[in-house]
């Protein structure tokens, strides 16, 4: 029997985020039929971009003002509770997928299977996943009988295309119970006119070799000739050098641009699994020992401050 999988949308109101596309590519290797199910005061837009995908023979909507705003206490009882009539839900890894889906899981009295890499083998129902920081890679079974709920590394899968034809939309009710203790009150976040680092082809990282947050500059302007997003390790983020969402590794974002530059950041191996799918990588550090030359491509051994002028300059 064929398995029918939901696929939860990930958008901002008006745009579907590109997480969405990457976690089909993993929902179409089950082999069976995907839903794909957008919560939204107002679909309409995010409903019709999931509709276009290739591998989408379905997109639900759930249309009401609690899903205005993507609450992870609001969302989980309603995806538990249209979870019923699938054999699989996946969503992406994300902040958005990470924060939600573990409440639906818990709802369902299920286990979820983080950050799959790879769907093994769907009729075995066997998923590949990273473990303590990418250290170990691991094949986990979902026995028959459990719904499984997954979280997809959208960084180890190309998105979906467009399919030639649109998916039919429905939209449907959900009898669900909404908790009174969580509501949505404002969303505080930085506007930049720099690309999205989980989506960018090109991120410049600055570590705590950077040294401040006055001298980030210098990542900036570097990334801004490069047109690219910039990110950072823990140690800068944790020094206060840039916010917590600039966060690459373990506990921040998993990224795969085509080309990653790591600037004063030494290469602990929380910070490498975030970068494990990246093409390119560049490094510069002034010690030669520093680990994060094991995985480099190009490795340029100095004064970050001395090289990347010249680097810009070369750039030009
Ligand atoms: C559970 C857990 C989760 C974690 N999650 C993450 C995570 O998600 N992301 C993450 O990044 N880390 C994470 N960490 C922290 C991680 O272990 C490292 O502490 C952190 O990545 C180090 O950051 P860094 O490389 O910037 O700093 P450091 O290790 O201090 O390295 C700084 C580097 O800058 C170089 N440098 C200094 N000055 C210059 C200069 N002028 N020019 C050139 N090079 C210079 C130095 O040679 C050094 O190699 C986690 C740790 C734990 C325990």
């Amino acid at each position: 029997m064929s398995m029918k999988v939901l696929l939860l949308a990930e958008h901002d109101g008006n745009t579907l985020n590109p997480s969405t596309a990457r976690a089909l590519a993993c929902a179409n290797g089950l082999g069976g039929e995907v839903h794909v199910v957008v919560f939204a005061a107002s679909a309409g837009d995010v409903a019709n971009a999931a509709a276009q995908l290739e591998g989408v023979a379905k997109v639900l909507t759930v249309e009401r003002t609690e899903n205005g705003a993507p609450l992870a206490a609001v969302l989980a009882p309603q995806i538990a509770a249209l979870a019923d009539g699938y054999d699989a839900v996946l969503a992406p890894s994300t902040t958005f997928g990470k924060d939600v889906l573990p409440r639906a899981a818990a709802l369902l009295g299920a286990p979820q299977v983080s950050d799959i890499m790879e769907v093994v083998d769907a009729g075995a129902r066997t998923f590949r996943r990273p473990m303590y920081a990418g250290n170990a890679i691991v094949d986990v079974k979902v026995p028959e009988g459990v719904k499984i709920i997954g979280t997809v590394r959208t960084a180890s899968f190309q998105g979906a295309a467009d399919g030639t034809s649109a998916a039919p939309i429905e939209a449907v009710s959900v009898a669900a119970e909404l908790p009174s203790h969580s509501e949505y009150v404002g969303l505080a976040s930085q506007e930049s006119e720099r690309p999205d680092l989980q989506s960018a082809p090109r991120v410049v990282s600055g570590g705590r070799g950077v040294g401040s947050e006055e001298n980030f500059k210098v990542i900036f302007s570097l990334a801004d000739k490069l047109g690219a997003a910039v990110g950072a390790s823990r140690a800068a983020v944790d020094a206060g050098y840039v916010p917590n969402d600039m966060q690459v590794g373990q506990t921040g974002k998993i990224i795969a641009p085509d080309l990653y530059l790591a600037i004063g950041i030494s290469g602990a191996i929380q910070h490498v699994t975030g970068i494990k799918d990246a093409g390119i990588i560049v490094a510069i550090n002034k010690d030669p020992e520093a680990p994060i030359f094991e995985i480099a491509d190009y490795g340029l051994v100095g004064d970050l401050f001395k090289l990347l002028p010249e680097l810009e300059e070369a750039i030009g």
